[in-house]
């Protein structure tokens, strides 16, 4: 591992402390979806006219151009400034972009990468159908080439932010003979095309982010597919690979500070004097510290690389478990009874519910291990 601090990030360091303890949003973002888009793309904004909107993004589509390690300085401070969260800016911000600096074409470059920064797009991602979440190579949502378009027809679900989104990550079966991973395409969709029906689905945390997305002849431009037409697959790894890796790296570093804080309130309720939660939360501390250690490592190997490799699965995996544990510590040691999302611990309880998620968004971690097992330990595949 090769990262180090220079004298300019360290003040870089200082100067993006300075704009977010002057400009962190001051008022309460609402749960009704226009109102919650509109909140989400205001802050977006804001940070990309502050000068932070896509900081190791290339300069010539809006970003900053600068590096991996100056993009963590910034999620660092921003979780102890207490920034909120990316809502529905975290398809197009993590992946979506992502993969069209990695993968797209100049015009689907120009097209989208400013406006995404400039809080003016809104992306979800179609990947997971109803029989096709983790085994993502047997989807079934047909794209047939007529002409110069692809007309699509099928469903996908938990899409996040589906009725906010103006566009999708779309993977697509365009050979109806293929099998697999062979004779898939993956489009950018426009989420106002006629066809389209979007179906928010409410999870237990009492959000309504998820959605299913039905397509009943969809007509998208050939011009919108990234890669090839059948070379889908590959372009959907780059999402992952980015979806996994990078994009994770804003929930790691939060991490730590909602554990900090925990702790200043288990000292302030008297919990240390118990040594089992004294031993629980040095134990968490420690997996704080690897954590971060792991997502140095990372941004180490990802600024030598264009796309993350499977160390973005090993710090999944160890991420989404530790977030259910601190999670979970926080529930027992303020002593949360029951599961009342209007009461006093409104929050906490949905943190702990939501941190169910961490173990299934983005491919579960039995799959990750899959991944660690073959790319990463080399051993025979699974299926
Ligand atoms: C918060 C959140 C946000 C999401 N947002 C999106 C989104 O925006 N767009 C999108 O396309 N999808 C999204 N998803 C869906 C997510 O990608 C899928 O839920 C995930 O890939 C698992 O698929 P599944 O739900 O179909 O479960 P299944 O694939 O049916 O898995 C069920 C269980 O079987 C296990 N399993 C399956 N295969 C294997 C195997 N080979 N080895 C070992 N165990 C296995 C799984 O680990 C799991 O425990 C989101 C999910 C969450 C929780």
């Amino acid at each position: 591992m090769d990262l180090s601090f220079t004298d300019e990030d360290h003040a870089f360091r200082r100067e993006v402390r300075e704009w977010l303890c002057a400009n962190i949003p001051t008022t309460e973002r609402s749960t009704d979806p226009a109102d919650a888009r509109r909140w989400d793309m205001a802050w977006q904004r804001k940070q990309f006219e502050g000068g932070f909107g896509g900081i190791a993004w290339p300069t010539e589509y809006g970003g900053q151009g600068l590096t991996l390690v100056r993009q963590l300085i910034w999620f660092e401070e921003y979780a102890k400034a207490g920034g909120p969260d990316i809502g529905c800016a975290f398809v197009g911000i993590n992946h979506g972009g992502p993969t069209l600096i990695a993968r797209g074409s100049q015009e689907q470059k120009r097209r989208h990468l400013p406006q995404i920064l400039a809080g003016e797009e809104v992306w979800c991602q179609g990947f997971s159908e109803p029989g096709a979440g983790s085994d993502l190579a047997g989807i079934a949502t047909k794209g047939r080439v007529v002409g110069d378009e692809l007309v699509v027809n099928g469903q996908k679900i938990w899409t996040s932010f589906a009725h906010m989104a103006d566009f999708q990550e779309l993977l697509v079966r365009t050979d109806p003979d293929s099998r697999r991973h062979h004779g898939l395409t993956w489009t950018i969709c426009d989420m106002h095309s006629p066809g389209i029906t979007v179906r928010p689905i409410a999870s237990m945390d009492g959000l309504e982010e998820f959605c299913g997305v039905f397509y009943d002849d969809v007509r998208i431009p050939l011009d919108n597919v990234v890669g090839t037409i059948g070379g889908g697959w590959s372009v959907a790894m780059s999402t992952l690979g980015f979806e996994r890796g990078t994009g994770f790296m804003k929930l790691q570093t939060e991490l730590s500070v909602v554990l900090e804080e925990l702790i200043a309130r288990a000292t302030d309720l008297g919990g240390l004097a118990d040594p089992s939660v004294a031993v629980q939360l040095g134990d968490l501390r420690a997996d704080v510290l690897a954590l971060r250690a792991m997502t140095y490592a990372m941004v180490s190997s990802a600024a030598r690389a264009d796309v993350p490799g499977p160390l973005g699965s090993m710090i999944k995996v160890f991420y989404a478990d530790l977030a259910q544990r601190i999670h979970r510590a926080q529930m027992d040691i303020v002593d949360v009874q029951g599961l009342d999302r209007g009461g006093p611990f409104a929050a906490e309880i949905r943190h702990y519910l939501y941190s169910y998620a961490s173990t299934i968004g983005g491919g579960t971690s039995e799959v990750q291990r899959d991944i660690i097992g073959e790319r990463v330990l080399g051993l025979p595949r699974n299926r």
